[in-house]
């Protein structure tokens, strides 16, 4: 495989290649990437294998890029008041600042901005199949790929083409994760996911129950403590509600200076203790659980308004659901509380339908092993980009996922025995962390610090180096 000029698009009528598996032909790509998904992490691999010399053809379910952050998309997990929760500079992508007169937390909408401004700048589009579903990828001849697309919604034929390697990037925020409740079936009144939720209308005057405290959980809680009759807000566990500013700076950006100071974790527990303790204090007299954690152990909860709420009685915390029944929650304390609507805010899990798990190495929950959460051991033409969690912005791990990729790739080209290398390093770390002491939790999967990740993206990127 060599770095391609072309710029096309696959030919309808491309030569096609004899004889097809299943009596469909398949038409040959040659050098092209194909990538899956035009969100943020598809969209720079887009751009970066390009400027490494690659034909790119990405295919994108929904009309439009943007991904998770396009309100239009059906499958967009964002509601109307949704904002960054990682702040400005830890987001944008390394080469392509957002405009400096943009609040600190952007609004969804500007973040939509920004990925159509970054996908007119680097004049993706014209790489881009809109309204094209993958629904198979599948290898074959060693390390190529048969790509399998249709229309959205799966009209039109199906229409295989063969690639000489795969980005996936497509997401893992769009599949819900639902809990299971004894009883759940019998309960008559409304349930959803937070996915489904989109505008404070739905929660007004209602008696609200809403399960989970990730960031999401913790939002809808503020939205129902303001619309709602009523609010419950029920978590398995005590948690910090860190506050989005800190000494008058974005949190992530205070945590960050520590960081590049390469201040001891034990330090920064202590120091970031200190700080809610002079600020939000004692949660227990909020009547909140107490953590049974500490800081940096789960994956940050940055909300200034849910104890404040909770302060005001607008929020009530209560422990885990034991059961429902037809009128009523019963909760794990035994007390029982009557909600209208229950507001699942209890994750997603990652979903690749178009790839056979073994592929990915992944475990019965579905869980991919990879390096990096992004190279795929025995498949070095195959990534996973954006599959992370990290203490800051997704973009720009995103954005060095696929630079390092797009070198291996043309690596492969001129120094096969090098890039062979990387290949068994690809085996050998395959599952490292990179996230300190994180609970073990699927909530936690794809957690990283993006300080240590992207170190380690950067020893790599050493590795990979021609000498
Ligand atoms: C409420 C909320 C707040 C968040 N806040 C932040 C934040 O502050 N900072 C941050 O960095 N991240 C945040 N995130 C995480 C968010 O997922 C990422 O910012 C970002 O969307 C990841 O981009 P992506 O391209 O990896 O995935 P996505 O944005 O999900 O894009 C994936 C794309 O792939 C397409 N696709 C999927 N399957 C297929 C297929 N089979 N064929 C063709 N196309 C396909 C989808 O249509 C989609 O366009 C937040 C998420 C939520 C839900």
């Amino acid at each position: 495989m060599s770095p391609s000029t072309d710029p096309g698009r696959p030919e309808p009528d491309a030569t096609t290649l004899a004889p097809p598996r299943d009596a469909r032909p398949v038409s040959d790509r040659g050098d092209t990437v194909c990538v899956i998904g035009a969100g943020a992490s598809g969209l720079t691999a887009v751009k970066n294998l390009r400027e490494h010399g690659f034909g790119v053809d990405c295919y994108e379910r929904e009309t439009g890029v943007g991904g998770a952050w396009n309100w239009r998309h059906d499958r967009s997990p964002v509601y109307a008041s949704t904002h960054l929760i990682s702040s400005r500079p830890f987001t944008q992508f390394p080469d392509f600042p957002m405009p400096d007169d943009w609040p600190d937390y952007p609004h969804h909408s500007q973040v939509l901005t920004y990925f159509e401004r970054y996908a007119d700048h680097f004049d993706l589009r014209q790489h881009i199949w809109f309204g094209t579903e993958v629904i198979r990828v599948e290898p074959v001849d060693g390390d190529r790929w048969d790509v399998t697309t249709r229309s959205t919604g799966g009209y039109g034929p199906e229409r295989t083409s063969r690639y000489a390697a795969v980005v996936v990037a497509n997401g893992h925020n769009w599949s819900p994760k639902l809990p299971r409740y004894e009883g759940l079936e019998e309960f008559r009144g409304e349930i959803m996911h937070a996915s489904s939720y989109k505008d404070p209308a739905q929660l007004r005057g209602k008696r609200v129950l809403v399960v989970g405290a990730g960031n999401t959980g913790c939002d809808i809680a503020v939205e129902a403590a303001q619309q709602a009759s009523h609010c419950w807000h029920s978590t398995r566990r005590g948690y910090w509600y860190a506050p989005k500013y800190v000494l008058g700076r974005p949190a992530d950006q205070v945590n960050d200076s520590l960081l590049a100071l390469r201040v001891p974790l034990r330090v920064r527990q202590w120091l970031y203790h200190w700080t809610l303790r002079l600020t939000v204090g004692d949660l227990t007299r909020f009547g909140l659980p107490k953590p049974d954690h500490r800081v940096y152990e789960t994956h940050p909860i940055a909300n200034s308004q849910l104890v404040y709420h909770v302060g005001h009685g607008q929020i009530t915390p209560v422990p885990d659901v034991a059961r429902f029944h037809a009128k009523a929650v019963e909760l794990t304390d035994g007390r029982e509380i009557d909600p209208e609507l229950v507001v699942f805010a209890t994750g997603y899990l990652p979903r690749f339908e178009f790839l056979d798990p073994r592929v990915l190495g992944a475990d019965e929950a579905g869980r991919p092993r990879l390096w990096l959460n992004a190279f795929v051991p025995g498949h070095p033409t195959l990534a996973v980009t954006g599959l992370v969690q990290p203490d800051s912005g997704i973009f720009t791990l995103s954005h060095w996922q696929t630079v390092l990729f797009a070198r291996l790739l043309a690596l492969r080209v001129r120094r096969p025995e090098r890039a062979a290398a990387f290949a068994q390093r690809v085996t050998a770390g395959a599952g490292e962390r990179y996230s300190g002491k994180v609970k073990d939790s699927s909530r936690h999967w794809f957690e990283v610090g993006h300080a240590d990740y992207l170190r380690a993206v950067q020893r790599a990127m050493h590795e990979l180096e021609d000498k």
